[in-house]
């Protein structure tokens, strides 16, 4: 029922029959709040938005604070109500689909329709409506909810993405849970490929998986620093300027920690050089190492190193 107290959102014109939570056509409208008692803890003005009957229809939490909570709790209530259909592109991909449907044994009919009915969910939950705002006054900057995408699809949030991915597929939720805290939500992929060739594990196989990953996280955390510490520039030492180059501070110093005082050793090191500094491009790379070479040349000289090189205290006598 309309009232006179919700105001309807700005529509764009090729918009105007979509539902605003998930992008299917609209039919109905959706007031928020639903109770005017809790209108007073609102940090925007009531709305009238369009909806499809089915968004209109999922139960919400009274409390709900925004229209954007609103929003997440709609999304987290499709992917619960489709969970099936989404998983079955967790689980098989479409040609796996096919071929299952072609040898008839695995899926029966269920094969020809669960892939569609797999992307029309995945992107009435991936739908992120448009900007809102009430003649022409947008509202968006009131957006207090933050969410996690995964796979090119939006969900509410890390642990909802959690959730959907353990619900009906056989990953173990727990697992899943726990990797991702040890490998950062910014890895979720990668914890996902584990929980994935590991599902329904017992509790000790859930915790050796733990063991072993905390310990890979570790191991590759202190070769990251070492490869840093390789990096660091020790602050004593100088960029040299040669005749037509410069031999950088990074080279010099990496010279010296390999122990590659003369021009014979340096080019049988070569290759390694242009590895470690391989980052840098290749003109980069070039230029730092010609100017080492100049400089392990000019150092062949005793009297110019006693006179000119301002690195010499870092050579052995
Ligand atoms: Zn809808």
């Amino acid at each position: 029922m309309f009232s006179p107290s919700h105001t309807f959102i700005d529509i764009p014109f090729n918009l105007r029959h979509t539902c605003w939570f998930c992008g299917e056509p609209s039919s109905v409208t959706l007031e928020f709040p639903h109770h005017d008692n809790i209108a007073s803890s609102l940090n925007h003005p009531l709305l009238s938005l369009p909806a499809c009957r089915e968004c209109r229809s999922f139960k919400t939490p009274r409390h709900t604070r925004s229209i954007w909570v609103l929003r997440a709790h709609i999304k987290q209530a499709l992917i619960t109500k489709y969970t099936k259909h989404l998983a079955v592109g967790e689980n098989w991909t479409e040609q796996e689909l096919q071929e299952s449907e072609f040898c008839g044994a695995l899926l029966g009919g269920f094969g020809e329709s669960a892939w569609k009915m797999y992307l029309i969910a995945k992107q009435r939950v991936a739908f992120a409506g448009w900007p809102l705002s009430i003649d022409d006054q947008m509202l968006d900057i009131l957006d207090d909810t933050s969410s996690f995408a995964y796979n090119g699809t939006q969900f509410p949030s890390l642990s909802a993405c959690i959730d959907f991915l353990s619900e009906g597929s056989g990953i173990d939720k727990e697992l899943l849970t726990q990797l991702v805290e040890i490998v950062t939500p910014a890895r979720f992929g990668y914890a996902h490929q584990i929980a994935k060739i590991n599902k329904r594990p017992s509790p000790v196989q859930r915790r050796q998986i733990i063991e072993e990953i905390t310990q890979q996280e570790i191991e590759s955390q202190q070769i990251e620093a070492e490869h840093q510490a390789q990096l660091r520039i020790d602050s004593a030492i100088v960029d040299v300027n040669l005749t037509g180059a410069t031999a950088p501070a990074f080279a010099i110093q990496w010279a010296v920690r390999n122990q590659a005082n003369s021009l014979m050793t340096l080019s049988e090191l070569e290759d390694d050089f242009f590895d470690q500094f391989a980052h840098l491009g290749g003109a980069a790379v070039f230029h730092a190492y010609n100017g080492l070479q100049l400089y392990l040349q000019a150092r062949g000289d005793a009297d110019w190193v006693k006179e000119h090189d301002p690195n010499r205290a870092l050579w052995p006598e």
